[in-house]
């Protein structure tokens, strides 16, 4: 990912960046805890689609959806998780528990590839535990998973990104950086909206599209502080639960 992102983000960068930027150690834990802890415990997150698997298996659907090209395969898993991944995202804007430990993303104090780690894990496991249940159940060929895994992963880096470029209409279609960026904006308008991380047609249809062509100038929490450390990042939000 180093090796796509930093040259990118030096060639057609939006706003010129520090290499040791503000909130670079918090994000690079984010990263390594994540990464870690989710080799540790993919079997929990892929529980509850494995049990929605086994309940309603019908025979006839994975047969079908294997009959289908490659490409279109990919493209619908693409689709559906990240129709589950809008709702759940959405849930976790609306939500006063939820809002807890999603805050922690919106944290970011400036945007770049590597912002997009700064993720509490319960958030990470909720998401992802959710998003499979649909890919599982239809049973889409591994060949189609693989070749997904690494599109959706250099996707959410690239929409967190320091890139320059607006893509003009296609953002109507597509999440380009300049409609994620505004998903982390903390201005007024923006707020609670831009959830898809992949096709922004489903904020459209849904009504949570927000996207002018100018980049945000605010990023971050609106009237919220968190702290930098990432051991209070990551504790933070249970105690603000247990205290509600
Ligand atoms: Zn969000
Ligand atoms: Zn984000």
């Amino acid at each position: 990912m180093s090796l796509i992102f930093v040259p990118l983000e030096r060639l057609f960068f939006l706003r010129r960046q520090r290499f040791l930027r503000p909130g670079l150690k918090t994000d690079l834990a984010h990263y390594g805890f994540n990464h870690l802890l989710m080799g540790g415990i993919f079997f929990l997150i892929a529980l509850p689609a494995e049990w929605v698997r086994k309940r309603y298996f019908i025979d006839a659907v994975p047969h079908f959806i294997q009959s289908l090209p490659l490409w279109l395969q990919v493209v619908l898993i693409l689709f559906i998780a990240d129709f589950c991944q809008y709702f759940v995202h959405r849930a976790f804007h609306t939500s006063p528990i939820l809002w807890q430990f999603h805050k922690i993303h919106h944290s970011v104090p400036q945007m770049d590839w590597l912002a997009s780690s700064r993720l509490h894990v319960i958030d990470v496991i909720v998401t992802r535990a959710i998003s499979y249940i649909p890919i599982v159940w239809l049973g889409f060929s591994l060949d189609a998973v693989h070749i997904y895994l690494p599109i959706v992963a250099i996707q959410a880096l690239f929409v967190h990104s320091n890139f320059r470029y607006g893509f003009g209409g296609l953002r109507y279609g597509l999440t380009t950086p300049l409609v994620h960026h505004w998903h982390h904006s903390s201005e007024e308008p923006a707020l609670d909206k831009n959830f898809a991380v992949t096709f922004s047609i489903i904020d459209v249809i849904f009504g949570t599209f927000y996207c002018p062509r100018n980049w945000p100038e605010k990023y971050g929490l609106h009237g919220e502080e968190i702290s930098e450390s990432f051991v209070k990042q990551l504790l933070f939000p249970f105690l603000k639960v247990l205290k509600k």
